[in-house]
């Protein structure tokens, strides 16, 4: 009997013990570089369709930054030169 509510409160403070922890600190791997900084790009070109399409899923949606990897600043200027892309009806708002 003693073992289970020992294993009990065991489980308890892992899960508080775990919420507490930020899993990004000290997180190492794979460094994540975004690619348009790795190019020293400053500003997307929304007329460079073949370079969009590889940020739009195959049903015409943005991915996320998590996804594409790219840092905030160059997520930004990508979601607006698709949208503009679009616009411009060099790419689909959605794909059926
Ligand atoms: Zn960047």
């Amino acid at each position: 009997m003693n073992a289970g509510i020992a294993g009990i409160t065991f489980a308890v403070s892992m899960l508080l013990g775990g919420n507490c922890v930020k899993r990004e600190k000290g997180r190492k791997g794979k460094k994540r570089v975004c690619s348009f900084c790795v190019d020293k790009m400053e500003f997307i070109d929304y007329k460079d369709v073949p370079k969009l399409r590889k940020y739009i899923t195959d049903r015409g949606k943005i991915l996320p930054k998590r996804i594409s990897g790219n840092c905030a600043h160059h997520q930004r200027q990508l979601t607006v030169a698709i949208k503009r892309a679009r616009q411009m009806a060099l790419l689909p708002y959605t794909v059926e």
